[in-house]
């Protein structure tokens, strides 16, 4: 499937995005956090569009060619390949943080069972981790980190819509879990949002083992 780019996006800026994109799925693939063609990946491109991780794909196997140009809309420019079901949950985050240029979502085993347990809650309280400081603009331990855990739905205006009520409160937003779904985060370059992802792993394992551990 050939991708035709606009002519205000270089092709070698959309070939660099692409391959960080299948660079990160597949090292995430092989965490298992992206079990049976689940999950995916963006990156902005400018400030009208984004490249995304073409729906379907094994992560495992990622390339260049399984990246796809959409709009803020979150509709394909340039091609016939369809974009993941959830691409509204990430032109979203790029359309309410200009300052945000990745978004990763993945569904992990730990990141699953978490957010079943804490559905009820609507939210994990993450308090008293210093890993907590791998989180952007978080500097203490001794501060309280919120990660809203939202009913899931196949109708992805419900989900955009409990995002943008939680984002519209004022609240600070740095990821959110989906329920018996998966989790979605975001960061300023690559690095920094394979960071958020592995600390919110991690953090939700230490407070899955809590749990078990004090059963
Ligand atoms: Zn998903």
């Amino acid at each position: 499937m050939s991708q035709v780019l606009p002519d205000t996006i270089s092709p070698a800026l959309f070939a660099e995005r692409s391959d960080a994109i299948a660079d990160a799925a597949r090292e995430l693939a092989a965490a298992g956090w992206t079990p049976a063609t689940s999950s995916n990946f963006s990156m902005r491109i400018d400030g009208d569009h984004a490249a995304i991780t073409i729906s379907g794909r094994d992560k495992g196997k990622l390339g260049r060619d399984d990246i796809m140009l959409i709009d803020m809309s979150g509709k394909a420019v340039g091609t016939s390949a369809r974009p993941s079901a959830e691409t509204e949950l990430h032109t979203q985050i790029y359309r309410r943080y200009p300052d945000i240029n990745v978004v990763l979502h993945t569904h992990s085993r730990t990141q699953s069972v978490a957010s079943r347990l804490f559905a009820k809650d609507g939210v994990v309280k993450l308090e008293g981790w210093e890993l907590q400081k791998a989180i952007a603009g978080q500097t203490t331990h001794d501060a309280e980190l919120a990660i809203p855990v939202f009913p899931n739905t196949q109708h992805m205006p419900e989900l955009v819509a409990q995002v943008d009520a939680w984002l519209d409160s004022g609240r600070p937003l740095h990821a959110y879990l989906i329920n018996g779904h998966g989790i979605y985060t975001w960061g300023r370059d690559m690095a920094e949002t394979r960071r958020h992802l592995e600390a919110l792993e991690f953090l939700l394992g230490c407070e899955l083992d809590l749990r078990r551990l004090s059963a």
